[in-house]
């Protein structure tokens, strides 16, 4: 797995409180400004890693030209699922479902249904990782489908499922965090993230100032890589569009919670992976595997041409087959932006070198709280904890 650490951290340490101060005494300079961290990026990742800091008292600001969760966090529906390749990876996502229920009662909201977690395709060793960290589930027979995924046909092998899992409510939880983090969250762009020849912290550039700080968290999405070159970083990043189609679910299921499904059994001609959409009885599907991502053109968008509108065919005619519940005439399609390291798709890194710490990978949605706690660790201390070092580790390559 891709994730690079290397030394180097900055000790300059400043005597800023709150907010944004305008130069240091005996520094001062109209044009710097100093701060203890900065967050550059309010999505789920940055305002998880905000809200964590704050809460260690920790004096931050989080950068973010666009409304929070308008980037790759955008959109109402995400699976938590607990089950992972890597057993660290799965007892960071176990950890990280207790600290969802910390977040429930801090913003009053639901944000982790209920509905459970169905695979198909998946063998005993699939399931090392719960088994090894003592996370709840079982192997039910293929006739308990009807029980456990109402909407789902007769299937032939058995189901592995994760009761303690379901659909993260995106939408719910970006304004958790933003309700969180109240205050921190300047409406700015970053242009460049440099450590400057003086070697007294970090140096962050926007179109109206210099902003200086102890240490940078740099959790901007598709632009993490190049904001992360600046510091010696180098992320393999690959940035793609997916399609995911919603459907709705047919009246007669409507009454039945559905759970989130992945199916890698190829029984019904595709590998996928599903959700229900909250509670507005809709349903979302996407294609795994390879070859299931487009290209985008130099603008970010879909080129004339790409093969978005056969995988939009293709997971229909796996709706049709395999989901007698859910019509199989697709009611939307959420274009959405993956950003994957070379580890695949439950892959991700994080890297710090000269005080900067830079998060970056896919399916990071249901991992925010715990990755939140121990980026801002990793930021207090100058150092990445080992869980991070453990699950970047050894996470499939
Ligand atoms: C189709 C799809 C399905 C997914 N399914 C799941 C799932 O089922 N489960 C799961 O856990 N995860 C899932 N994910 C992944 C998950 O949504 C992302 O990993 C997560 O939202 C990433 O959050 P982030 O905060 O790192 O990035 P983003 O949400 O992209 O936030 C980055 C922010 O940085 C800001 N920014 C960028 N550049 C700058 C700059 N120069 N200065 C200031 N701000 C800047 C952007 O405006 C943006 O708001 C899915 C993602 C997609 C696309």
């Amino acid at each position: 797995m891709s994730a690079a650490f290397s030394g180097s951290s900055s000790t300059s340490t400043n005597g800023t409180t709150n907010g944004v101060n305008a130069g240091r005494a005996g520094t001062a300079t109209p044009l710097r400004h100093y701060i203890d961290v900065a967050v550059i990026g309010a999505g789920v990742i940055g305002l998880a890693v905000t809200d964590a800091l704050i809460r260690r008292g920790v004096d931050v600001v989080c950068f973010d030209h666009r409304k929070p969760g308008q980037g790759q966090s955008g959109g109402l529906s995400r699976t938590f699922r607990t089950r992972h390749d890597s057993p660290h990876v799965v007892k960071l996502a176990a950890d990280s479902r207790v600290l969802w229920r910390e977040w429930e009662r801090r913003s009053g909201k639901t944000l982790v249904g209920d509905e459970g977690t169905v695979y198909l395709g998946f063998e005993e060793e699939d399931a090392h990782g719960l088994r090894v960290n003592d996370v709840p589930h079982r192997f039910a027979a293929p006739a308990e489908r009807a029980q456990l995924f109402s909407a789902l046909g007769p299937v032939e092998g058995r189901l592995l499922h994760d009761p303690d899992s379901g659909a993260i409510r995106a939408r719910n939880t970006i304004d958790a965090l933003t309700g969180f983090t109240a205050g921190r969250i300047r409406p700015t762009e970053v242009h460049t993230v440099t450590v400057p020849a003086d070697g007294d912290g970090v140096e962050l550039q926007t179109a109206d100032e210099i902003i200086r700080a102890r240490h940078v968290v740099i959790a901007a999405g598709t632009n993490t890589p190049r904001l992360a070159a600046g510091v010696g970083i180098d992320i393999p990043l690959n940035c793609a569009l997916h399609a995911r189609p919603h459907y709705r679910i047919r009246n007669e299921h409507l009454a039945n919670s559905q759970p989130c499904w992945v199916d890698k059994s190829g029984a019904f001609g595709e590998t996928v992976y599903g959700s229900p959409i909250g509670t507005t009885g809709r349903y979302v599907f996407g294609l795994i595997g390879t070859g299931v991502d487009v290209p985008m053109d130099g603008n970010g968008a879909v080129p004339p041409g790409s093969a978005m509108e056969d995988h939009v065919r293709r997971v229909s005619e796996y709706v049709r087959r395999a989901m007698p519940g859910i019509d199989p005439e697709p009611v939307g399609v959420r274009v959405c932006v993956m950003t994957k390291l070379p580890g695949g798709s439950d892959a991700f890194g994080v890297w710090q070198n000269g005080g900067v710490t830079a998060v970056t990978g896919h399916n990071l949605f249901k991992l925010a709280p715990v990755l939140g706690e121990k980026i801002a660790d990793a930021a207090v201390h100058e150092r990445v904890p080992a869980e991070i070092v453990e699950a970047t580790a050894t996470a499939p390559a």
